[in-house]
């Protein structure tokens, strides 16, 4: 840390210190000492360039990873990007909390039953055998091979699939191609709702 810094820091603390005395919210104030730590973090961290996976767009990012740890401490825009010129929209601004340096990130699958209020720690095998199974009810009692035309549809119309925005280009031509194969006509992708 810089003296300037250090000074700024110390001034902060002490008048925080005598404010939260006075009953006044100091959540703010730490949010901004939390913010010169990061800025001095990323003064050491090693940066390397990559591409937002999301969209054709492809837009620039820097990545920077603590020296120490080998973790990513920051994800933006990179301003010398021919195309983006450092702008990322909501998907590519967000690609930082889906690292592990986002605590609140979902590692487990969460159920919660039918007129439950209590969530349930379930596996993937467990997920994945229920959904399969429940789409698999679903499409064969509601299939429909003709419309009230007579022409030959072969559709479902009871199932619909949104993909997460987290999907890339060939997860979505996979998972289209996947649900179309089923006879989907209800495929939608979150980031365009
Ligand atoms: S998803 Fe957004 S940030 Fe990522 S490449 Fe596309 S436009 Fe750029």
């Amino acid at each position: 840390m810089r003296r300037r810094q250090f000074l700024k820091m110390s001034c902060v603390l002490g008048a925080g210190v005598a404010l939260c005395g006075l009953g006044v919210d100091l959540v703010p104030i730490e949010a901004w000492a939390d913010e010169i730590k990061k800025i001095d973090r990323l003064k050491s961290a090693r940066q390397t360039m990559s591409v937002c996976c999301y969209c054709s767009v492809g837009c620039g990012l820097i990545c920077a990873t603590d020296e120490k740890t080998g973790k990513i401490i920051n994800i933006e825009g990179d301003p010398e990007h021919p195309v983006s010129e450092g702008s990322l929209c909501a998907k590519g601004a967000g690609i930082f909390q889906t690292t592990e340096a986002n605590e609140h990130r979902l590692t487990k699958v969460l159920y919660r039953a039918p007129n439950s209020d209590k969530w349930e720690e379930k596996s993937w095998d467990w997920a994945i055998d229920r959904i399969a199974r429940l789409m698999k009810e679903e499409r064969d009692k509601s299939f429909i091979t003709k419309n009230a035309a007579g022409q030959v549809v072969n559709r479902v119309e009871t199932l619909a699939h949104m993909g997460s925005s987290n999907l890339d280009n060939e997860e979505c031509w996979s998972i289209t191609a996947w649900a179309r194969s089923l006879g989907l006509v209800y495929i939608d992708h979150q980031a365009r709702v």
